[in-house]
């Protein structure tokens, strides 16, 4: 409190520029990528100062690999596009411009200053608009922690220092510029930012910083939902999403974005489900193989709709139409936060609604299911269930057995469960796996630990 007022009767302290050499720092522009350094030559022989910056700058210096580059300037975004051939404005009000080669973008944004009076906010001081131009150094002052305030000349080879990022990198400390309170409030996805970037880059977090996200939490409901989903999933892609969520929940932010979560890792099987999901995405990611965000969403909401389907079920409603009731109440309540895209929530229900279909292995169904463009996904969600104890192994293992056999086979496959549906009295349906209303573990156990969520080579990497 006290020091959120000498911030704001006192004014900021200025900035200071230091400049260090990149080869004494041990980068080199080779470290970066060559349409980042050759953006940045352009636009200097054009007479503009240009500098990779943020992400990138920060990354190599903590000997990461950077994966996108971004390019800040004092060119207006009009006077970047003119020095490119395949330069796009994006944005209205906020104007940045994607220089395109290939398949890398560079992005170029114009050196912004948070000038009090011309940056708008809402009622709880979150900035609504700030596309004001400004110097270096108050571009400098804008950003959210030190260490992403970091410019790299590839040109002269120095890295420009306002902010006393360097010493952050060094301390592998990630502390916010100015004070942590009205910074979280400006933005409040910058808490996010903080627990994702510490355990991604392995640093820790200012105590400054740190202490009051419980606090301002709450702010994250004042984000725009299709904001969020932007940010959780660079969380959830970012190959260590296990270990973020699990860093989210000590710093109270995880229910805020995925309503209910804090109940999911109650239950006794949804905490291991979700766990074996975002383990196998995170080794996914790490191995550099595709992973697809439908299938992860169709994990996290999952228990959601185990929940509220056998609530639907239990007031009367069948089987299969009380699931796709389920689905639709879940995927509304989420969009109140986190906004799933169109294109996602279409394969997330598809993945959900083949489950119960899993079930029925003694008609021609099976045979025609596995020609379903999304059956792989939908197969290695199962294995997922029967891997967290929610379904039996037998029925995964069925499948597993069913989809490496040779069509003749598959059919004789059929017809077993048919005589042994026969021999036993058989309802209709054939439910052998489905342990309903115990989902929470009690099922049969895995037959190793290996820990893979069994979700085989695919793992939910459609899309
Ligand atoms: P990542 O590794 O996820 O790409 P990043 O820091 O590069 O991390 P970007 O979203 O690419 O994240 O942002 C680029 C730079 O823009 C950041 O390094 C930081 O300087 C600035 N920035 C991004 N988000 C914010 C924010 N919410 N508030 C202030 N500055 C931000
Ligand atoms: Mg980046």
């Amino acid at each position: 409190m006290i020091k959120a007022f000498i911030e704001r009767v006192l004014p900021r302290k200025k900035p200071v520029r230091v400049e260090h050499s990149g080869k004494a720092l041990g980068i080199h522009s080779e470290h970066m990528s060559r349409n980042a350094v050759y953006v940045c030559e352009k636009l200097q022989r054009a007479g503009f100062e240009a500098y990779i910056v943020g992400g990138a700058v920060r990354d190599a210096l903590l000997g990461v690999i950077p994966k996108d580059f971004d390019v800040a300037t004092n060119a207006t975004p009009e006077e970047v596009r003119h020095e490119f051939r395949r330069a796009f404005i994006i944005g209205r009000r906020f104007k940045l411009v994607h220089v395109m080669f290939g398949d890398e973008t560079i992005e170029v944004s114009t050196f912004r200053s948070n000038r009090g009076g011309e940056v708008e906010a809402d009622a709880t001081g979150r900035i609504t608009s700030d596309n004001v131009y400004g110097t270096q150094a108050e571009d400098a002052a804008r950003r959210d922690f030190t260490i992403n305030a970091l410019y790299y000349d590839p040109t002269k080879d120095v890295v420009v220092d306002f902010m006393g990022g360097l010493k952050d990198v060094e301390k592998r400390t990630l502390r916010l510029i100015g004070t942590a309170e009205t910074r979280y409030r400006e933005d409040p996805v910058r808490m996010l930012r903080a627990v994702r970037l510490a355990v991604k880059l392995n640093c820790s977090i200012a105590k400054a910083t740190a202490t009051p996200i419980r606090e301002h939490s709450e702010l994250i409901k004042n984000v725009p939902p299709a904001r969020l989903f932007d940010e959780i999933q660079k969380l959830l892609l970012s190959g260590y999403a296990n270990a973020t969520l699990a860093e989210l929940r000590k710093h109270g932010l995880a229910e805020g974005l995925l309503p209910l979560l804090d109940l999911i890792y109650q239950q006794p099987g949804g905490q291991k489900f979700i766990e074996l999901a975002l383990d196998n995405t995170d080794r996914r990611v790490r191995e550099d193989k595709p992973v697809s965000p439908a299938f992860l969403f169709a994990s996290l909401l999952w228990h959601q709709v185990v929940k509220r389907w056998s609530e639907i079920e239990a007031r009367g409603e069948h089987h299969v139409p009380a699931l796709m009731l389920a689905m639709e109440q879940v995927i509304d309540e989420q969009r109140e936060t986190i906004t799933l895209p169109q294109r996602f929530a279409g394969i997330t229900r598809e993945i959900w609604l083949m489950q119960p279909r899993f079930e029925q292995r003694t008609s021609k169904a099976a045979l025609r299911m596995v020609e379903q463009p999304r059956f792989r996904a939908a197969y290695d969600f199962l294995l997922l269930r029967a891997a967290a104890g929610e379904i039996e192994q037998e029925l995964a293992d069925w499948w597993t057995n069913f989809i490496e056999s040779d069509p003749d086979i598959r059919q004789e496959l059929i017809s077993q469960r048919q005589r042994a549906q026969l021999k036993h009295g058989g309802g209709t349906s054939d439910a052998g796996g489905r342990r309903r209303r115990s989902r929470g573990g009690r099922g049969r156990k895995r037959r190793d630990d290996s820990n893979d969520g069994g979700t085989g080579d695919t793992g939910g990497s459609i899309e």
